[in-house]
């Protein structure tokens, strides 16, 4: 049993200014409580620069989309382009973008070749907002699906899961990996919020599950017990993802849900179990969003223990 911990240095440098909620004050948080943690030592730490290469965009994300992101990326210190209402870019924010993705198909390989047993991957900008052709929701470019396309399309796994456990949709999640053939996407998310998405799904490989403001913790792990752990051993995947978001915490205000650092424990531990059934644990989970320094960085120590078992 070996878990990674997977992180890289411009986390720190993609500035989005002090309006935004997604800052690197996130990570600086994680790092910290897992200090106090003890936790280090438990787990592999690989800080890598291993940036995501234009063929592993493009799996995900159009050419332009690409060239239009990267020509808004300003060159002067301090200056932040808007490149959607609200997702900042800044002097370093490409290459935090790609290494964001880049440490992701680190994890990917080194999961699926059986190095480690699981993986968390603490990066920011986050991606599951990111759509195809469009930036949303502090997302540029989209890790999870990123990484799944790569793991299916370069490591050939036949499939792959991702589970989406953040309080918002993952709708750029479901925008690119709809209809792929050998990945299915499920989605826990709070009704009536942002990005405000539909409860149908058009693709059958999607699959969306619905709280309501003032959801406890329990609510989620009945959903992935009931609804998406049958469904998850009959597909049986060789690989899944989780897109780790953890404002659903009662203390982010980003959400209406009510989940405590517990139940971040319990939602990993289902998870867990379903994966020790089906691909021998392999899961790599990705941070998402998570804004309330405090309670995020508590709810992430509680997921990478359990994820190591510790
Ligand atoms: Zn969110």
């Amino acid at each position: 049993m070996s878990t990674g911990l997977f992180t890289h240095e411009s986390c720190y440098r993609h500035l989005t200014g002090p309006m935004s909620p997604e800052s690197p004050e996130r990570i600086t948080a994680i790092e910290e409580r897992l200090v106090a943690s003890g936790l280090e030592g438990a787990f592999k730490r690989t800080q890598t620069n291993r940036q995501a290469r234009q063929e592993d965009l493009l799996r995900a994300h159009d050419q332009e989309y690409v060239d239009h992101v990267i020509s808004l990326i300003p060159h002067t210190e301090g200056e932040l382009v808007h490149i959607s209402e609200d997702t900042v870019v800044s002097e370093k924010s490409l290459e935090a973008a790609l290494e964001s993705a880049g440490c992701v198909l680190e994890a990917v390989d080194q999961v699926a070749d059986g190095r480690l047993t699981n993986a968390f991957c603490c990066v920011r900008p986050p991606g599951h907002h990111a759509h195809h052709a469009k930036a949303e929701g502090f997302c540029i470019f989209n890790n999870v699906a990123i990484a799944a396309l790569y793991a299916r399309d370069v490591l050939k796994l036949k499939r792959i899961a991702v589970l989406d456990i953040d309080a918002h949709h993952g709708d750029g999640t479901e925008d690119i990996l709809g209809g792929e053939t050998g990945i299915e996407f499920f989605s826990l998310f709070e009704k009536d919020i942002f990005p405000y998405p539909s409860e149908d799904t058009e693709q059958a490989n999607v699959h969306k599950s619905v709280l309501k403001a003032g959801d406890r913790g329990e609510a989620a792990c009945e959903i992935i017990r009931s609804d998406w752990e049958p469904k998850l051993r009959e597909f049986s995947p060789e690989l899944i993802f989780i897109s780790a978001g953890f404002d659903a915490h009662m203390s982010d205000t980003m959400s209406g849900l009510d989940f405590t650092d517990l139940d971040y424990a319990h939602i990993t531990r289902i998870i867990d179990d379903i994966a020790r059934n089906v691909c021998d644990e392999k899961i790599v989970s990705v941070l998402e969003g998570g804004y309330e320094p405090r309670s995020l960085s508590r709810a992430v120590v509680a997921h990478i223990r359990t994820l190591a078992h510790l």
